[in-house]
């Protein structure tokens, strides 16, 4: 099976000295193609920094990341800005879509800061996929919450990247929008073999993914296929999460 994503051995300390904290011990996993991966565990578990150093956000203190067959490590500044514009795609919580442009201008941003084209075919099967075919010429206010994270997925898959990396992307949306937009995800991958790994705290969101990785005091503890919420929030619970 070809990884999308693979970390060997990736260690992240922040600070020096006595106030130094190793969010990231020793962590190695592979993120095979085409899969849905959830990251879970408790708060300061590591899943942030986890997520940036995966996504050439962050440069890990020790070990390796390779992206497809390019390895992070040693990569300058430049070619880290050009990987992130080119190869991956991001989602955040907050939307981060710019209020002065349309929906089809905040899709094309990613190519626009790239110098790259516009494929026209594809920006319409991204736009549709999402259900925004009615409203690329629509400002972000004035969208609901669930519609202005579609255009964030939609960003995030217009360059066609071999990853699209999502922070809590329904940390801000209410249950129901939060099922629409999980939903698209998983048709994302099934349905176009993109490979999409999500940092969430909510186990309901984790059982839409293939497989869930459990970070606990930077290191991967467990890692569970075919979740259900339950499991996972069970999973969660002996982790201490919630106590
Ligand atoms: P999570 O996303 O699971 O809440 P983080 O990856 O944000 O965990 O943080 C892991 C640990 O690293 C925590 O102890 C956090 O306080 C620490 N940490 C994260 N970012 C920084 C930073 N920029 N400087 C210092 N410590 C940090």
């Amino acid at each position: 099976m070809t990884e999308a994503v693979r970390l060997d051995q990736v260690s992240k300390v922040y600070g020096r000295g006595q106030s130094a904290v190793a969010a990231l011990r020793e962590v190695s996993v592979g993120i095979p193609k085409g899969s849905f991966t959830a990251v879970m565990g408790p708060s300061g578990s590591g899943k942030s920094t986890f997520l940036h150093c995966a996504a050439g956000l962050d440069v890990p203190s020790s070990g390796a990341v390779r992206l497809g067959g390019t390895d992070l490590t040693g990569l300058g500044e430049n070619a880290l800005t050009d990987l992130r514009r080119r190869r991956v795609g991001f989602v955040f919580q907050a939307f981060n879509l710019v209020s002065a442009l349309t929906v089809t201008e905040n899709i094309t941003l990613p190519l626009m800061l790239a110098g790259a084209k516009v494929d026209r075919a594809w920006l319409d099967e991204v736009v549709h996929r999402v259900g925004l075919a009615g409203r690329t010429g629509h400002r972000p206010a004035q969208l609901s919450g669930g519609q202005q994270q579609r255009v964030a997925i939609a960003r995030a898959l217009v360059t066609r990247p071999e990853v699209v990396f999502g922070d809590e992307p329904t940390g801000a949306l209410d249950t129901m929008t939060a099922r629409d937009v999980l939903t698209l995800l998983r048709e994302v991958v099934s349905a176009l073999g993109q490979t999409v790994v999500m940092v969430t705290h909510d186990p309901l969101a984790a059982a839409y993914a293939d497989t869930v990785l459990f970070l606990a005091d930077g290191r991967i503890v467990d890692a569970m296929t075919s979740p259900t919420a339950e499991k996972v929030a069970e999973r969660m619970t002996r982790l201490g999460a919630w106590t």
